[in-house]
């Protein structure tokens, strides 16, 4: 996730607009998912505006994520959009901890995308917000009222 920050360094104030996708997380950005917990079609949209040695990025970061469910174990997907808005320094430290820095004319932006997205996302993912979860008997998904022990779950028997 590289932007070429050459144009914004020398037209500072002025903002230009970028269009990043990924099809799939790097293998190492995908271990810092919950486990069961997978991120597809990421984009990211947005502007850049240098300053001298500073680079500002305001946009939103967007995926679709996919996790199994905490009550009925199934997997499901979901849209997931949220702004992100940081502030890049010039460095020749690239593993300043405190900042996010960048070196020459690009700016890698992989690190702050994967890090608005976890933090984006639900401590305990619900396939829907009522969802009952399975039968205690038989193990059977409630929602689909595919076992004989549903009634009361919003199901009637046949
Ligand atoms: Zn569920
Ligand atoms: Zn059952």
């Amino acid at each position: 996730m590289i932007l070429d920050i050459g144009r914004a360094l020398q037209q500072p104030g002025e903002p230009f607009p970028f269009n990043i996708e990924e099809a799939e997380p790097s293998a190492e950005q995908s271990q810092r998912f919950p486990e069961g917990v997978f991120a597809r079609s990421i984009c990211v949209e947005g502007f850049i505006v240098g300053a001298n040695e500073t680079v500002f990025v305001r946009g939103s970061v967007c995926a679709k994520i996919i996790a199994e469910c905490a009550r009925c174990l199934k997997s499901f997907e979901r849209s997931l959009a949220v702004g992100v808005h940081e502030v890049y320094v010039r460095s020749s430290d690239p593993g300043d901890p405190d900042r996010n820095v960048f070196q020459g004319h690009t700016l890698e932006l992989e690190e702050q995308v994967y890090s608005t997205l976890l933090l984006a996302l639900p401590i305990r993912s619900l396939c829907k917000e009522d969802c009952v979860g399975l039968c205690p008997i038989c193990g059977a998904n409630l929602n689909d009222c595919a076992c004989e022990h549903t009634e009361g779950n919003g199901c009637t028997s046949e």
